[in-house]
């Protein structure tokens, strides 16, 4: 543990704009991080995870998903500005560990890099469930007790022995199966998240893309994000909803 770093650490993260801040031990994970992204990303025992809470206004306003002002609000607002705020972060506190004397590499905010399974190089999700932030739910989204899964997140992966001390929280979706009953190419099978197991088991995110790219011809723009409006985890602290 290194006090002085992580409170400076967290203090910047907090004070660029970060609602949720969390430090992980990859260890129990590092089978699945290396077939990932490979040696490359799983050299870094530790991750640091930082995530923006989206809008509510803008998250609710997904069912009517036909508008051209809500897409075009939700692509700015909920990606765009929000993916360049996590990246500014990651980088910041990269070149803070960096000048430490740790090695540390921010992981974009949001990347495919592999064609085939359309993953990331890394899953931020996995950096944020093992920082003790939420869990990962049937919709393969980490579920926050502030947010629910209205969360955008990003990740710093580094050598530095960070306070990586919270336990993963507990699956608590139970019976709910609101996520998946609304995909509309039922893209979920249901299962619940296995740690090291492949996310196909849960997701066929190839429907999710295919389904994207099938709107974007029809009406030139897309978004959908219905798994991530329905929680009811981030439902229930939304004022337009109550
Ligand atoms: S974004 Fe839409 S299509 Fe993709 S998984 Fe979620 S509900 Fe299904
Ligand atoms: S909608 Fe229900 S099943 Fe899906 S992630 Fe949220 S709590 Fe879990």
């Amino acid at each position: 543990m290194i006090n002085n770093l992580d409170v400076l650490l967290e203090h910047k993260a907090e004070q660029l704009g970060a609602s949720f801040y969390g430090a992980a031990d990859l260890a129990v994970a590092h089978q699945a991080i290396e077939a990932q992204g490979g040696s490359h990303i799983a050299q870094f025992p530790f991750a640091i995870s930082v995530g923006i809470a989206l809008q509510h206004s803008l998250v609710d306003a997904l069912p009517h998903q036909n508008d051209l002002s809500v897409i075009m609000s939700y692509r700015s607002q909920a990606y765009d500005v929000v993916n360049s705020r996590l990246d500014a972060i990651t980088s910041t506190l990269a070149g803070l560990l960096q000048a430490e004397g740790y090695n540390a590499l921010p992981v974009p905010a949001s990347q495919t890099v592999n064609r085939n399974n359309l993953t990331a190089i890394f899953s931020h999700k996995l950096a944020a469930h093992l920082a003790g932030l939420g869990w990962i739910g049937k919709s393969c989204l980490l579920v926050t007790a502030q947010s629910g899964p209205r969360v955008r997140w990003g990740t710093i992966l580094t050598t530095a022995p960070i306070a990586a001390d919270s336990n993963p929280l507990e699956e608590q979706c139970g019976e709910c199966d609101e996520c998946v009953r609304i995909c509309p190419v039922q893209a979920f099978s249901g299962q619940p998240y296995r740690l090291g197991e492949p996310r196909q088991v849960r997701f066929a995110a190839r429907l999710c893309s295919e389904y994207f790219s099938k709107r974007e011809k029809e009406i030139g723009y897309s978004v959908c994000g219905l798994c991530l409006y329905v929680c009811p985890h981030g439902r229930k602290h939304s004022r337009n909803l109550q």
